[in-house]
């Protein structure tokens, strides 16, 4: 037994092309269990591409994802990838907003249990404790009887994060979450991650950097579908390729880093 830490998440050698296009190009990217990574990158880096290979989503054409030490993710589809204990959050929420935040919660948890019959059908002692707790995790106990549909943008995106846990995952992956939100709202969301690591593995994906800092985790850089550079935020934000790449073009207008 070697005593390194074991990867919870490997891609090697992954090349992924639409139509000639190289979405994903020779990216090499290496996760420890238990890490709260943020993924940057310029839009059409390829940041949302990655999440769906690792998710089963697409199929590379070429190289390795790994979940753990041997489990080969290309060779398993979307239902199985999720049921191994990867969760992925999209960018847009996607909550049932004529169901309460309480129902939501309980239509995600983990069992065999149909649509109908978690709506329909008592819920169990041990159900109603572990959406509280879910609840409580995102802020949301308060309005536990309200429909989602009438929650803010900020506390649906919270909903099914915790919709999420309530499948509690082994990997969670958040594709830019405070997308849309307000300061206020970005802030706690960060918080809500921070209180989340060392519970779940977690790949944020992010362009705002007062966010970014806020996490102040181990920042992957991603540009035309390759890592480009890795390290603290200070790190990277002092990288000269990196400020090239955000800024380095003399007409555009400043990019957001
Ligand atoms: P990011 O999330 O970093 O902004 P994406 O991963 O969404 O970037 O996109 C990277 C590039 O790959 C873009 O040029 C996008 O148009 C292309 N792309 C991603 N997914 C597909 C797809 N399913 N079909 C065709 N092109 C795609
Ligand atoms: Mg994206």
């Amino acid at each position: 037994m070697s005593g390194r830490k074991e990867f919870i998440l490997t891609l090697e050698g992954v090349n992924k092309a639409f139509e000639g296009f190289k979405a994903i190009n020779e990216l090499n990217f290496y996760m420890d269990a238990g890490e709260l990574r943020v993924i940057i990158g310029p839009n059409g880096a390829g940041k949302s591409s990655m999440l769906d290979l690792i998710t089963g989503r697409t199929r590379p054409d070429t190289g390795r994802i790994e979940f753990g030490k041997n489990t080969d993710l290309t060779r398993l589809n979307e239902y199985e990838i999720n049921r191994l204990g990867i969760g992925r959050k999209f960018q847009t929420p996607s909550v049932y907003t004529d169901h309460t935040v309480f129902e939501n919660v309980l239509l995600s948890l983990k069992g065999p249990r149909s649509v109908f019959s978690s709506l329909f059908h008592r819920t169990t002692a041990a159900q109603r404790s572990r959406i509280d707790e879910v609840l409580n995790t995102v802020g949301l106990a308060a309005r536990a009887d309200w429909k989602a549909g009438a929650l803010s943008h900020g506390q649906k995106q919270w909903l099914e994060i915790g919709m999420l846990i309530a499948q509690d995952p082994k990997l969670l992956l958040v594709d830019e979450p405070a997308a849309g939100m307000t300061d206020e709202e970005t802030h706690k969301t960060g918080q809500l991650l921070l209180s989340l690591e060392g519970k779940h593995s977690i790949v944020v994906i992010e362009h705002d950097m007062t966010f970014v800092r806020q996490l102040a985790r181990k920042v992957t850089v991603l540009h035309q579908g390759t890592v480009l550079c890795e390290g603290t935020v200070d790190q990277v934000q002092n990288n000269e390729r990196v400020i090239e790449v955000y800024l380095g073009r003399k007409h555009e207008p400043k990019r957001h880093l």
